[in-house]
């Protein structure tokens, strides 16, 4: 009896209903039959896949649900496999890994487990040791498919592998068990392929088609590229903020892969590529890397030289940002490869050729490859093992190649966003330590790049040696300027020039202080002396212990603002009916000091709430591990704010409205819906861009335009949000969004591209100079203001400045055009902080800023800029001079590029620029973002303002009417 007459009858059913999809059409002509691996004997008690869902691997892409049903089935049918799920989607499918290795092996799995941790791990293990573990143990491959959802082929193929290696009966398949233990990721992204095979489905014809533009092959908004909330998680391996990725992350580390394969699809019309990936290469990564990978890449090309199968690699396959998959495993100690095959969702899209090949011909292409790149690491299993051991104990070396450096990340009253840096170091597996008291005499550098000889760290500075198992790690993860080589710019350069491109694929900048917004220091040397080990149980910051507030009369509830979970607290309040207040400045009441951006709840703003204040206050915080103090007194010391006057504003819950589809970028769009709804908490509700002009906003007083893609606004809509602006209304464009809005006729907001108002620099320059006169707090000499003559003689702001003349418009245009050419794919660049301004609450004085963008904003006198790239730093010997359409001041240099590459002709456009503006309009505002502030969900730094806008943006920069009872 067929083992598969096992499976639970539930089981069964499952998959019946699931029969009901219907099949793809097949074209005359196409070979369906030709065997995945010819020749190939398999044991008749394991179901195969067709037993088990009802069509082979590559009839047509199988559903999630399908794909768990042949997992179950076959780890109850065969001893070779042991099934892990991992992970929960945000939807709640599961996510799984299989073990597949032999009997043997499968009955010392864990202490194979424990044997590969003490190599990864090599202090205080003896040299003989090393070499016996490395002798005798398999080492693991990670074999992982489809993290892009709607690039399915590869999970097919991984069905294809699982069933070989698990019913495979030849001598080929049970050594290379015997040798190996590997684990198959088969779905990386259940929730974005299901949504893409459901696209599909909703598109398939009774006639077969095969044309690649054809909805059925593309899919459309927001296609199954990302999980639920649309993330591209080929990119979150470095911020890990998704489920799926952080489960991945605990297990794949947990068996020090060596190979680590990471299974894609590309353009229709393309071919097959595979690693190795072509410059610039990421110093990080160990130099051995290449080596392999040509080893690996030259069995792979002739296992498809065998099928006359065409392939490619390298070209646009680089990888310098470490947040994808195979590059994540890289600095892990794996050899990491990536396959590209050329993707169409069914059967028989034409080739430039002529060519129909069919979809079971791309999951075959998955399944020999990934056979290949096993063999290769069968092959070559003891060098492997043994240069992962020495490469490990060169990490932890005292003369190794990370001994002299240490990250310090400096105490902030930011609690939440601390703990979310020392949860992410923990999750990745790299050791942090704590200064138990201040550390002087530190030589280093800061994130500006400005070197010191001799500084002093506070106690409760957390210091990283990049000494550490996880070194390569480590150093991509807080370096603050990994620089490429000198042949790469030159390439970029000429790529530039030639194709007016870049070269690079993804980010040129990435480490988690600047994302974060955190402060940070490299220091020269080891860790110092007068640390200890960090550990979660010893944490001990004030606001990690939620204590029940005073129940007795109290004149204000406070929460600090400087907390980013602080905006969450004030949302939740407000959604369950307390009123709640915002303080634009420091303040101090009784014993207690608090910093602008502070929740204050008073009890005479709440007479009419009809529940317990203090018990809702205490439930709230407890939710985010904050507590709000109590104050007795509402007379601030001196100077200071007194409670009832002008400096607690009273907020205006936001009612806020996310405008998505056609034209919106998806994982913009799914960065904020995310922070909206997991970081904040509050209800929002979700809109159609092209159903603006018809929707009822009155509904709303909040509308987020995430980033998008350049097109103007139809005349209706243009009218829609104008009058809803002017009626009250806090408007919020990001990126693309924001630059329609400024198009150069724009009637909703008066902000403009650089591009466009090259003729009136001087008025965009005067704003600049008023903001630093006001820092500067710069009045003329007292004599000179009293004196009863009139003199003439005047300083003007721009004196200096203008030294440096502009030239006509002409070359102005031109220089613009050429300098635009240069804007960077994704750097951090300095931007300097009003601390004045309510829409920089919690935000310290110098602000990194992730910028990829070809367009920069220019706000004049009737908007407000709060932030702006450049941080001034003092030189004495500077003069005043004109650093691109701006000014830099006397005595000052001004500093921008903080990591990542800039080409100084964009720094030219970009310096003094702003990152945010706000205008009033009517009795409402726009708030524009000339780049997205909540990028992947990581950048926490720059995503405090997003809030600031969303959540206090109702309160402070609109009027709303007083509703009478
Ligand atoms: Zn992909």
């Amino acid at each position: 009896m067929p083992r598969f007459l096992s499976i639970p009858a539930l089981a069964l059913i499952t998959v019946a209903s699931l029969h009901a999809q219907p099949a793809p059409t097949t074209l005359e002509g196409l070979d369906y039959n030709v065997p995945f691996f010819a020749g190939a004997e398999y044991d008749p008690s394991i179901p195969t896949v067709e037993e088990l869902i009802g069509f082979r691997p590559g009839d047509r892409a199988a559903f999630p649900a399908e794909i768990e049903t042949a997992l179950e089935a076959w780890d109850d049918a065969s001893p070779r496999t042991r099934l892990v799920e991992y992970a929960r989607s945000h939807e709640g499918r599961g996510l799984y890994y299989m073990v597949v290795t032999s009997p043997e092996n499968m009955s010392r799995l864990d202490e194979i487990q424990a044997g590969l941790a003490r190599l990864a791990d090599p202090r205080g293990l003896a040299r003989a040791e090393a070499d016996r573990l490395v002798e005798n143990l398999p080492p693991t491959a990670w074999l992982a498919y489809s993290i892009h959802g709607d690039e399915t082929s590869g999970t097919d193929g991984a069905l294809a592998v699982l069933y070989h290696l698990i019913a495979g009966t030849s001598a080929e398949v049970t050594e290379l068990l015997d040798d190996l233990v590997i684990l198959i990721a088969p779905m990386m992204n259940p929730d974005g392929r299901h949504r893409f095979l459901q696209q599909v489905a909703e598109h398939r014809a009774t006639t077969p088609n095969v044309d690649n533009q054809s909805l059925i092959h593309s899919g459309y908004w927001p296609w199954g590229r990302g999980n639920h909330y649309l993330f591209d998680l080929n990119r979150d391996w470095l911020p890990a903020v998704n489920p799926e990725t952080r489960g991945r992350i605990r297990e794949a580390a947990s068996w020090h892969p060596l190979l680590f394969v990471d299974a894609h699809e590309m353009g229709a019309l393309d071919t097959y590529l595979f690693a190795p990936a072509r410059d610039p290469n990421n110093p990080n990564v160990p130099d051995r890397r290449g080596h392999w990978n040509s080893v690996f890449a030259r069995a792979q090309s002739e296992a498809f030289d065998r099928h006359n199968w065409a392939y490619y690699t390298g070209e646009w396959n680089e990888g310098w940002y470490p947040g994808y998959s195979d590059a994540w495993a890289e600095y892990r100690g794996a050899i990491g490869i990536l396959y590209e095959q050329s993707g169409y969702a069914e059967d028989g899209v034409r080739q430039q050729s002529g060519a129909l090949p069919t979809y079971r011909e791309a999951v075959h292409h998955q399944a020999v490859s990934s056979l290949s790149n096993l063999r290769s690491l069968q092959a070559n299993a003891r060098q492997l093992l043994g240069e992962f051991a020495e490469e490990r104990r060169r990490s932890v070396a005292a003369d190794g190649p990370f001994a002299n450096r240490t990250f310090a990340v400096l105490p902030t009253r930011n609690a939440s966003r601390r703990e979310r840096f020392l949860d992410l170091m923990r999750l990745h597996g790299i050791e942090v330590h704590v200064a138990g008291s201040e550390i002087a005499n530190l030589s280093g550098f800061d994130q500006l790049g400005q070197r010191f000889a001799r500084r002093t760290v506070p106690a409760g500075t957390l210091l990283i040696p990049n000494r550490q198992p996880e070194a390569p790690l480590t150093s991509t993860l807080l370096e603050f300027d990994t620089r490429m080589g000198d042949s790469y710019l030159e390439r970029e350069r000429q790529a530039i020039l030639k194709e007016g491109r870049s070269s690079l694929y993804d980010l040129t900048a990435w480490n988690v202080t600047m994302l974060y917004g955190l402060e940070a220091l490299t220091l020269d040397g080891d860790l110092p002396e007068g640390t200890s080990p960090w550990s979660a149980d010893d944490e001990t910051t004030q606001n990690q212990r939620a204590t029940p507030v005073a129940t007795g009369p109290v004149v204000a509830w406070v929460v600090d603002g400087a907390d980013d979970d602080s905006v969450a607290i004030a949302s939740r309040l407000m959604e369950r009916g307390l009123e709640v207040r915002v303080a634009s400045k420091a303040f101090e009441l009784g014993e207690n000091s608090f910093p602008r951006g502070s929740l204050v709840v008073l009890p005479a703003d709440n007479v009419f709430f009809d529940g317990d204040i203090a018990a809702t206050l205490n439930d709230t915080t407890s939710e985010l591990a904050l507590t709000a103090a109590t104050v007795s007194t509402g007379l601030g010391e001196g100077e200071l704010p007194d409670l009832g006057g002008g400096h607690f504003t009273l907020l205006e819950r936001p009612r806020i409205a996310l405008v998505g589809r056609d034209g919106i970028s998806s994982t913009d769009y799914g960065s904020i819906w995310h922070t909206l709804d997991h970081r904040v908490g509050i209800r929002h509700s979700q809109i159609e861009m092209d159903a603006l002009g018809d929707t009822d906003l009155r509904r709303y007083n909040v509308l987020v335009l995430p980033d998008g893609w350049l097109r103007s606004l139809d005349e209706g809509t243009t009218r829609a949000l104008k009058t809803w602006v002017e009626a009250g209304g806090t408007l919020i464009a990001i990126g693309g969004s924001a630059h329609m809005i400024t198009s150069s006729d724009s009637e909703i907001s008066g902000v403009r591209q650089l591009s466009s108002v090259l003729d009136k620099l001087d008025e965009y320059e005067l704003s600049v100079l008023r903001e630093w006169m006001v820092a500067r707090g710069e009045t003329p000499a007292a004599p000179r203001v009293w004196s009863q003559t009139t003199t003439g003689d005047i300083d003007y702001p721009w004196d200096g400045v203008s030294d440096s003349p502009r030239p006509g418009e002409e070359e102005l245009e031109r220089r613009d055009r050429w300098q635009r050419m240069f804007m960077p794919q994704g750097a951090f660049l300095a931007a300097r902080v009003n601390q004045e301004h309510w829409l920089t609450m919690g935000v310290g004085e110098t602000l990194p800023i992730l910028f990829g963008s070809s367009r920069v904003l220019m706000a004049g006198a009737s908007a407000e800029a709060p932030v702006r790239f450049g941080v001034l730093t003092p030189n004495r010997d500077a003069q005043s001079r004109r650093i691109g359409w701006g000014p830099a001041p006397a005595g000052s240099d001004l500093r921008l590029r903080m990591s990542g590459l800039l080409w100084p002709e964009s720094a030219l456009r970009i310096a003094n620029t702003p990152f945010v503006t706000r205008e009033r309009k009517g009795n409402g505002q726009v708030i524009l973002f000339a780049a997205p502030p909540t990028f992947r969900a990581a950048t926490l730094g720059t995503t405090r303002v997003l809030l600031n806008a969303v959540i206090y943006g109702p309160g402070f920069g609109a009027r709303h009417p007083i509703e009478p009872l």
